[in-house]
């Protein structure tokens, strides 16, 4: 269980020289804002042959659906089977691109994991094939639209945005930030209240799907940050947006509520682990690789015991956040769900991240705070993992809400 199997060693191998080879070039045009990461994206899923996998398990879906024979499933079920039942491989996947550009492997994982997911999960057979299809093929780019200025951690409590019912459609209001691929996306999932007149509190929440370019819909500037800056990020905003039946996710407000958004947070932070196991493994290896040859006082600093105590630190930081991967693919390939187990590891690996990031660049010294050693760009990426799909409080918090019974 605690290992990889030769397919996914053989897929590790391919996925790492392509990511070393053709993306680490693009990373520092990418991290100003230069370049964009969805060429790449395009170019990945061509050499491995990805988009053509995930879109024939679309198309399975949605001749079922057309036969009536598909059931509701959660995102990462119908994903999981397009991909042929393996999240090992998908895991090897995220953390070899999180090796190198944590940023890439997010606007990706958001695209093709959370867009299309979402529509994957509960679309109907048209908007699996007008949306969730160029998604899993790279034609188009999603985003994944929940956080609003006023609603981060209270995403349902405190969201403002609402759709009203219009005669068979919608008119959609508010404005969401904080979006990933939010300036350059074609497909957004946006969640929001439907407005009948009631109180917010009673207003149910439901998903629509967003074409860029529809009249009211608009993005923002990309915004400057710390970090996951080669993964662009913006505000969306709904003015009188006019939206159709068929841009209500599964055709109906009941259809993708408050339950479809949890899903889809659950199936976020499942992948979380896999991105600290990749920043942690790199920042692990070329640690191990500078204590050994870097020398001070006559000797490689490895010798010294205080360096000696920090390298068992990030081994067993490593080797915490590898298991928990290998559980979490067990568990999703066995559908076992354990929702207290996604939310805490998700925090511990996040947290664990940043801590052996920062270690990573103690032990290199001054070289480890130069662009040059990438260790700088991994660290000020790995800080947004304990930010995104909700923060570190808020994941031990649900925990330990989840254990202890004190949610549904
Ligand atoms: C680069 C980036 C990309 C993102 N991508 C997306 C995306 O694609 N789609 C999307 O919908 N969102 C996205 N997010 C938003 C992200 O999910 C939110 O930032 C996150 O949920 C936190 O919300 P907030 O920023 O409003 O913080 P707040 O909710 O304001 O929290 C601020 C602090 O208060 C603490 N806090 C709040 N409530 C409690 C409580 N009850 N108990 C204890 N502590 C509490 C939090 O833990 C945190 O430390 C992204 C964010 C970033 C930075």
């Amino acid at each position: 269980m605690f290992q990889l199997e030769e397919q996914h060693k053989m897929v590790q191998d391919m996925v790492r020289q392509w990511c070393e080879k053709v993306l680490l070039p693009h990373v520092p045009a990418m991290e100003k804002g230069e370049e964009l990461p969805y060429d790449l994206m395009r170019q990945m899923a061509q050499t491995f042959g990805l988009g053509a996998m995930a879109g024939s398990g679309v198309k399975k879906k949605i001749k079922k659906l057309r036969e009536g024979e598909a059931s509701g499933a959660d995102a990462s079920g119908e994903l999981m089977e397009a991909a042929g039942n393996d999240p090992m491989m998908m895991y090897v996947v995220i953390k070899e691109l999180s090796r190198v550009s944590p940023g890439f492997a997010m606007s990706w994982g958001v695209s093709m994991g959370l867009a299309a997911g979402a529509i994957m999960a509960k679309g109907t057979a048209d908007q699996l094939e007008q949306f969730a299809l160029p998604l899993v093929t790279l034609e188009k780019i999603g985003s994944w639209c929940l956080t609003e200025p006023g609603a981060g951690s209270d995403a349902f409590g405190s969201m403002r945005s609402t759709a009203r019912p219009d005669g068979d459609g919608y008119v959609l209001n508010g404005s969401k930030t904080f979006i990933t691929n939010g300036p350059n996306a074609d497909v957004y999932v946006v969640y929001a209240k439907i407005d009948r007149g009631q109180p917010r509190a009673e207003q149910p929440v439901a998903t629509f799907i967003l074409e860029r370019g529809m009249p009211g819909f608009s993005q923002g500037k990309p915004f400057k940050k710390m970090g996951m800056r080669d993964s662009p990020t913006s505000e969306i905003f709904f003015e009188d947006v006019k939206l159709t039946k068929l841009h209500l996710l599964g055709g109906s407000e009941e259809s993708a509520g408050r339950r479809a958004v949890k899903d889809s947070l659950g199936n976020e932070r499942s992948g979380i682990p896999a991105m600290a196991w990749g920043i942690i493994e790199k920042c692990y290896q070329q640690t191990l690789d500078h204590v050994r040859s870097r020398e001070q006082f006559g000797k490689p600093i490895g010798e010294f015991q205080a360096v000696q105590l920090k390298i068992a630190d990030m081994y067993v930081k490593l080797k915490n956040v590898e298991n928990i991967v290998f559980r979490t693919a067990w568990m999703t390939k066995n559908k076992v769900k354990d929702a207290a187990f996604i939310n805490a590891s998700k925090a511990y690996c996040s947290q664990v991240c940043v801590d052996v990031a920062l270690t990573a660049i103690q032990l290199h010294g001054g070289y480890g705070y130069m662009e040059e050693y990438h260790i700088e760009k991994l660290a000020r990426d790995a800080k947004l993992l304990e930010l995104g799909a909700g923060t570190t409080d808020i994941n031990l918090l649900t925990a330990a809400r989840q254990e202890l019974g004190l949610t549904g």
